[in-house]
């Protein structure tokens, strides 16, 4: 289909869904686009639910992506509060919740990712909260005061994130991390072991290595997490961050293939042409790496919009991106560029005592993998340009600060 004159249909409003609706006009998408979403809200942005707007520095309309109005002014029908249930396949069609059946010549799944539960005895007691959507956020910041005692069970990027926006509005916070580093499956031990400083030194009780048996209650609410060695930590309220997993099963039951996520190839095409799957629910090549991952980030739910918006229009695909990450923590901004695959050497640039540092993850041959910044912006920039030119620097040259960020980066 790159006439450009059928239907497409995007199931999933988020991020990537709304990206991908946007590009299909910007590349010249001349037929249908139809945006159906179950959440009654426009397409908004997720990152701040844990950082600014948590802590009420951002306003509801600085979450949404795009102003109410782009999306009639762009010919994009929106249709929210809209479930859709099936995918027929032979028909090329999807149906809704309510029963209706929506044709389309090329389907795009931007489904997104679930928050993993927690399965555990009092999982379900008022207070137990997890972080995904607005009303979550909602729910979350109506019960963050001053001195209330949180527990966050895992030391991810959102559990860490609500830890440290908790700890600004004054609640008494403890994080419980099964593993014995936080951020054990996203960052390398020595960016672990700085950010439970951090957290530490800012009043944060740490428990890593520890397992939560049970959430013990009280008149149905929430009043402690009891931990596999017997103890039981008080809380007021707990919030969930153990992980999401990919929204699959419409692609599971329309015989798609997937493979903790919906297995997608260079241009976000799924098992079948005339459909593709982008962001958080797909599994996609990472040409880089020479490997498929499926990514949970901003970034790559655009970079994976334009790869479908180009593929329909019948554009060339976008350059192999450099994938990259951020998380805000206190007045921290960490990036994150590349991933840390087929690493033998770590040099570090910067001073975590007094200022701003950043960890770059060589192969042993010198070639930039990765590169993990904190308040660091032009290292993080200049690694980004290394992985993305295949640059081979010799460690010693890299640690040297004679040695500009440009000059090694060219
Ligand atoms: P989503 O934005 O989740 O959108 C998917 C949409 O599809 C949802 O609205 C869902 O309701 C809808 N949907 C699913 N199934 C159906 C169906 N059957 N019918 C209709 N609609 C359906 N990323 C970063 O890069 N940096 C950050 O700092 C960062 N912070 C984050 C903080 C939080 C609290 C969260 C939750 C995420 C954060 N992320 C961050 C991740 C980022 O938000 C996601 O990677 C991004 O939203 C993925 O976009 P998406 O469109 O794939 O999924």
């Amino acid at each position: 289909m790159s006439s450009g004159l059928g239907r497409v249909v995007i199931v999933g409003a988020g991020h990537a869904g709304s990206a991908a609706a946007a590009a299909l006009r910007q590349f010249g998408w001349a037929g249908r686009v139809t945006l159906i979403g179950e959440e009654p809200l426009p397409p908004y942005q997720r990152p701040p639910l844990s950082k600014a707007w948590l802590k009420g520095d951002a306003d509801f309309a600085g979450l949404l992506l795009r102003p109410a109005a782009f999306y009639p002014a762009n010919a994009i029908e929106l249709r929210l509060s809209e479930r859709v249930v099936r995918i027929d396949r032979p028909a090329k069609a999807v149906r809704l919740i309510t029963g209706e059946a929506i044709r389309y010549d090329c389907l795009i799944l931007a489904l997104g990712a679930a928050a993993r539960p927690l399965n555990v005895p009092g999982a379900a007691l008022r207070g137990v909260l997890a972080l995904r959507s607005v009303p979550d956020a909602e729910a979350l910041r109506r019960a963050l005061r001053r001195g209330v005692r949180l527990v966050v069970i895992g030391g991810g990027y959102i559990g860490l994130e609500v830890a440290a926006s908790a700890r600004v509005l004054g609640a008494e916070v403890t994080v419980i991390e099964r593993e014995s580093r936080v951020l054990s499956r996203v960052a390398c031990p020595a960016l672990s072991d700085f950010f439970a400083r951090e957290h530490v030194a800012r009043g944060v009780r740490l428990e890593c290595g520890a397992a939560v048996e049970a959430l013990e209650g009280a008149g149905g609410a929430v009043a402690g997490a009891r931990l596999s060695d017997g103890r039981l930590l008080a809380a007021d309220l707990v919030l969930v961050g153990v992980g999401a997993g990919p929204n699959q099963t419409l692609a599971r039951e329309a015989a798609l293939a997937c493979d903790d996520g919906i297995v997608v190839n260079e241009r976000a095409r799924s098992s079948d042409p005339n459909i593709f799957a982008i962001g958080d629910c797909a599994r996609r090549p990472l040409p880089l790496y020479g490997r498929t991952m499926r990514l949970e980030s901003v970034p790559n739910a655009l970079e994976m919009a334009k790869q479908a918006a180009a593929a329909l229009c019948g554009r060339g695909p976008p350059v192999p991106e450099v994938p990259w990450f951020w998380s805000d923590q206190y007045e921290l901004r960490l990036q994150i560029a590349g991933l840390p695959f087929d690493v033998a050497q770590t040099v570090s640039r910067g001073n975590p005592e007094t200022g701003g540092f950043a960890l770059f993850h060589l192969t042993a041959d010198d070639m930039v993998r990765a590169v993990e910044a904190v308040n660091a912006a032009p290292e993080f920039m200049a690694g980004k340009t290394m992985i993305a030119r295949l640059r081979r620097v010799a460690a010693e040259r890299l640690r040297d600060p004679r040695h500009t960020l440009q000059e090694l980066a060219s």
